[in-house]
């Protein structure tokens, strides 16, 4: 099925309100609406690389790719362009994003079925991305100058030294960005760099560029210049150095492996860098959990997105005295699960992205089967959906020795056990080396938040899967351990893109003896001083 290139708020392919639908259709989108936004990929070399749809295989496009030169372009623009931009005022810089937050919410539809053409998820998890993106971007614009504003900080001569810090920003910002959530995560952390007075270099994942170019031209249609957010397009084992050696700071999501590899290359350049990056994230299920709600946040914890969310859960522990009911209850909604390709609402999981992660899901399941799983739910391919559709799937019976005991699937699989005891159950939860989201189901709020204080993770939800902190914008979001460095969100999450710089005026008393003292007399003075600042209880 073919559509015409959309205005604001129309939609790319047939849908619900389509009469003529066919959900088994293929997806084509229009040429001229493809060029619209490849041509924003800064990239002169004249090869492309084909893109098609993970839903049918048809294709989508074909991408320019950027070179070395390219990248070193990308920079010379973005560099130009944010001197102009730190002299803008943070009202003009928060009415743009604010203006981004409407623009979002109007064209949602475009943008879901890009982003469902795309990766092939389903459309109530591809609405997540844009509500993020709305909810990053009014978040940051209405809470600027709490973020930004130079701040007073107390001299160390009370009155006589007046100090104060101020935020400048890094300059360019590299964002290196993953194929999960392909619309925010390749907007969500540059809003708050743009807001900061940064210009960003962005390279999507090639899986996903249009997605992310998309987005691109919404950040232009908002009033963001051009040149401050330049879209490079190649693999990242080829521009992720350039790009390096030209950014004043890099944010990079995607696996634990990648993150070493860059956290190392920004080290040598000493720039700093934000790393967010995978997970093997436990739930618990305590004994006096709501059964019901627990079930139905467990199957959106595990299968949001096919799995496929770095937030998303792995390993469920589950107490004793419930485990036979809830354990039911869970199985019997996974198993009601409807899959499919449609790009409707009432479509619960879509299909993985590729090949490559079909595969891990398939040798994840079969290995954990051959060393004696059993399969509770899901457990095969659903070729007959789509080339990459795998079964929600939950296993029981996961041991050790199997892969996906402690390897990150990235996929629709969970391992469900039984624990006795609390203690057992944290200190299991706290087992492997991640340590990104954990959510703890108890009806007793205080106990679920006593216990999430011992949880070695970023993000811990009580009686909800990963909404509720990864949503509250003004919480602080990313891992412990091999699961990440630094924090996007709330004033981490900006402060991140901002150098930190003091500036002391000193009046009247010198740091050095003055009025005919000695200097043995200039210590006696300032020891004296000094006692009498600590009786007076300052800081
Ligand atoms: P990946 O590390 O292979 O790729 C992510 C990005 O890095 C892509 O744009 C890729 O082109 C680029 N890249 C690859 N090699 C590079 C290199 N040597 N130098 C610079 N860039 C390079 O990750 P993936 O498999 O595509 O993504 C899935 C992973 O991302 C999962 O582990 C998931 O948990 C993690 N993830 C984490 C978060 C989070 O917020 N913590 C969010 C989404 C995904």
């Amino acid at each position: 099925m073919s559509a015409s290139v959309p205005g604001p708020g129309g939609s790319l392919v047939g849908g619900p309100s389509d009469p003529e639908h066919d959900p088994r259709a293929s997806y084509a989108l229009e040429p001229a609406y493809v060029a619209r936004l490849t041509d924003r990929v800064l990239a002169t070399s004249g090869t492309t690389v084909p893109l098609s749809s993970p839903l049918d295989g048809a294709p989508l496009a074909n991408i320019p790719q950027s070179s070395a030169a390219d990248v070193d372009e990308a920079y010379r623009r973005a560099r130009a362009a944010q001197k102009q931009w730190a002299r803008t005022s943070l009202e003009e810089r928060s009415a743009i994003l604010l203006r981004l937050h409407d623009i979002v919410l109007d064209r949602q539809d475009e943008i879901m079925d890009l982003i469902q053409l795309e990766s092939g998820k389903a459309r109530k998890h591809a609405f997540d991305e844009p509500l993020h993106i709305a909810l990053t971007a009014r978040y940051y614009a209405r809470t600027a100058h709490r973020h930004l504003d130079t701040e007073r900080k107390s001299g160390v001569i009370p009155v006589l030294t007046r100090v104060e810090q101020n935020r400048i920003p890094k300059g360019v910002v590299g964002i290196i960005s993953p194929w999960n959530y392909p619309f925010t995560m390749a907007l969500c952390d540059g809003l708050p760099a743009l807001l900061a007075g940064n210009a960003v270099v962005t390279k999507p994942d090639a899986q996903t560029m249009l997605s992310a170019l998309l987005g691109a031209e919404l950040l232009e249609e908002a009033g963001f210049p051009r040149d401050l957010w330049v879209v490079v397009a190649g693999p990242g084992r080829e521009l992720g150095t350039p790009m390096i050696e030209r950014s004043d700071y890099i944010c990079f999501t995607g696996s634990t492996a990648t993150g070493k590899i860059i956290a190392k290359q920004c080290a040598e350049r000493l720039i700093g860098c934000s790393l967010e990056l995978g997970g093997k994230n436990p739930i618990l299920v305590l004994r006096d959990a709501d059964i019901e709600r627990a079930a139905e946040g467990a199957v959106r914890a595990t299968f949001s997105n096919a799995g496929q969310l770095c937030v998303s859960t792995e390993r469920m522990f589950v107490a004793d005295q419930i485990y036979d009911r809830f354990v039911e209850r869970f199985v019997a909604r996974t198993k009601a699960m409807t899959l499919g390709t449609a790009m409707e609402w009432d479509v619960d999981m879509g299909s993985l992205i590729s090949q490559d992660q079909l595969d891990t899901v398939t040798a994840h399941v079969e290995d954990a089967v051959a060393k004696g799983a059993t399969v509770l739910a899901g457990g095969r391919a659903r070729p007959d959906l789509g080339p990459y559709f795998y079964e929600p799937t939950i296993l029981e019976g996961v041991t050790p020795e199997m892969t996906c005991f402690g390897n990150e699937t990235f996929g629709p699989v969970i391992s469900i056990y039984r624990f006795h005891d609390e203690s057992d159950a944290i200190e299991r939860a706290n087992e492997g080396e991640y340590g990104l989201n954990a959510a703890i189901y108890t009806r007793d709020g205080a106990r679920g938040r006593a216990i999430a204080r011992q949880i070695k993770c970023g993000t811990v939800n009580v009686n909800e899967a990963f909404g509720a902190t990864f949503a509250s914008i003004d919480s602080p979001m990313g891992g412990m351990r091999e699961s990440g460095m630094g924090r996007r969100q709330g004033s981490e999450g900006i402060h991140r893109y901002t150098e930190s710089q003091a500036v002391a005026t000193q009046r009247l008393l010198r740091f050095a003896p003055q009025y005919g003292l000695s200097d043995r007399g200039y210590a006696k003075v300032m020891t004296a001083s000094l006692r009498v600042l600590n009786k007076l209880g300052r800081a």
